[in-house]
């Protein structure tokens, strides 16, 4: 049995080159690659028979467990169908359900639907949408994009651009967009009840920035309640409030990068619920298909897609394509996802396992390596720190957070720390036992990693 991974991991390793992924530490043995042969629910089984519990989703993207039958089916149905067909002059029934459906269930007043294929893709959209808004109605000036500090929105230069992780951005600076970055409200090391106080004092930043720079100012981006990547830094929905209403006061768009928090993941549907907002676009992937294929949806309100609207030979196009853009395929998974949000009361089930999360969670909150437990809907997180009182992390170089991703592996849980953040993220249908037993092996990994034991 052992024989058959390294079979795959030495023929993998003879030409591929994985994401976010320092070869060398796969050739070198600090990090294992793992070929899995098939996974259900929530655990993956690799080539030699172990199973792990995806306890990250997959990077986030599935909601209702690996191989759901409802899904899986909805695609060999459509294959059978149609598989794809070029999405300029030409449309189909799974995309337009999904564009009806997605935009009855967005916040009031998002009409629109313009379709990606990932996640990063959907942001360049946005972002591109809202620039070139204002160029068509002869407000040239407004170039610039507010971002918050700590924010991630994708890979590709324009999503990089308005990003503020250095780890991704640093060496590509000179091709970037400049945004004008503001203090995130992170509410880490706070308890909850003190969030909205902190977001609302922190709301003082952002208001400052949009009055001094607002003429010159397209659009304010932002990842609604939790800034993933940045380490799981969450904040209270009264920040999007004020930041709705901000945006309204200078008629600045709103992007909402709803990404990795739609489609249930903090609670609600969408994050933006919470704060009773309308963002002016909300980019939506990930979960969007349940975790099956890459597809990517802007929503948008209707004065952004009026702004382009006219006869031909004015210029007002908006001239941005994907190959797989609207991919039946894509949309047959995504419809099927939604069915079953239909279905069943996912969301309600959802507060019932958060709360257990929680509940698991609190466990680990007095030890005295663990800095800050939060959690928002069905995302739990950890800062690992080498001093408690003092609030002292562990020096980068050491990769202790690695640490806990090799410990989780070794018994049978996929984590991915984002360095010394160590979270939770689980499918939704991941049942209580498994619960305790995923949060416990981040109880024993950190333990391992920092006293040895
Ligand atoms: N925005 C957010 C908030 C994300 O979390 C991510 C992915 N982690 C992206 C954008 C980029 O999506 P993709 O990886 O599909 O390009």
């Amino acid at each position: 049995m052992q024989q058959l991974g390294s079979f795959w991991r030495r023929r993998d390793l003879a030409h591929i080159w994985h994401p976010c992924t320092q070869m060398h530490d796969h050739e070198a043995g600090n990090i294992p690659l793992l070929p899995i042969r098939r996974a259900r629910g929530v655990w993956l089984e690799d080539c030699d028979g172990r199973r792990y519990l995806d306890a990250i989703s997959s990077w986030w993207v599935n909601l209702f467990g690996h191989g759901r039958a409802e899904i899986a089916a909805a695609i060999a149905r459509q294959a059978n169908e149609l598989e794809h067909v070029i999405f300029a002059g030409f449309t189909h029934r799974p995309a337009i359900e999904l564009a009806e459906r997605l935009t009855a269930l967005a916040p009031p007043g998002l009409e629109r639907v313009f379709f990606a294929d990932n996640g990063s893709a959907a942001v360049e959209v946005a972002l591109k949408l809202s620039f070139h808004y204002w160029y068509n109605q002869g407000r040239p000036e407004r170039t610039r994009f507010v971002a918050l500090g700590g924010g991630y929105h994708g890979e590709t230069l324009g999503a990089l651009g308005v990003g503020d992780l250095g780890l991704y951005r640093a060496v590509y600076r000179p091709l970037l967009i400049e945004p004008l970055v503001v203090n995130p409200p992170d509410c880490r090391g706070l308890p909850p009840a003190e969030w909205e106080a902190a977001s609302r004092n922190a709301f003082a930043a952002m208001a400052e920035t949009l009055r001094r720079h607002h003429e010159t100012v397209a659009a304010v981006i932002v990842e609604p309640l939790v800034q993933c990547a940045g380490g799981m830094r969450m904040y209270h929905p009264v920040y999007l409030r004020l930041l709705r209403g901000e945006c309204d006061r200078y008629g600045i768009h709103l992007i909402a990068d709803e990404i990795a928090t739609g489609f249930g993941r903090t609670g609600t549907l969408f994050a933006c619920e919470q704060a009773a907002i309308s963002p002016d676009l909300m980019c939506l992937s990930k979960g969007l298909t349940g975790g099956f294929l890459p597809l990517a949806a802007v929503l948008m309100k209707e004065e952004l897609y009026q702004a382009f609207y006219g006869e031909y030979q004015q210029g007002r196009n908006f001239l941005h394509s994907h190959s797989y853009t609207g991919n039946p395929l894509a949309c047959a998974a995504a419809l099927a996802t939604l069915d079953l949000f239909e279905k069943d009361d996912v969301l309600a089930a959802n507060r019932r396992t958060a709360a257990l999360m929680a509940e698991n969670a609190m466990l680990l909150a007095g030890h005295p390596h663990i800095a800050d437990v939060r959690q928002t809907g069905m995302i739990v997180a950890f800062d690992m720190i080498a001093e408690r009182d003092t609030r002292t992390p562990y020096p980068a170089a050491e990769r202790r957070g690695l640490g806990v991703y090799r410990y989780g592996l070794e018994h049978g849980v996929l984590l991915r720390p984002l360095g010394d953040t160590i979270y939770c993220m689980p499918p939704y249908v991941i049942t209580p036992d498994e619960v305790e037993r995923m949060i416990d092996v981040v109880r024993r990994g950190i333990d391992a990693v920092t006293t040895g034991r």
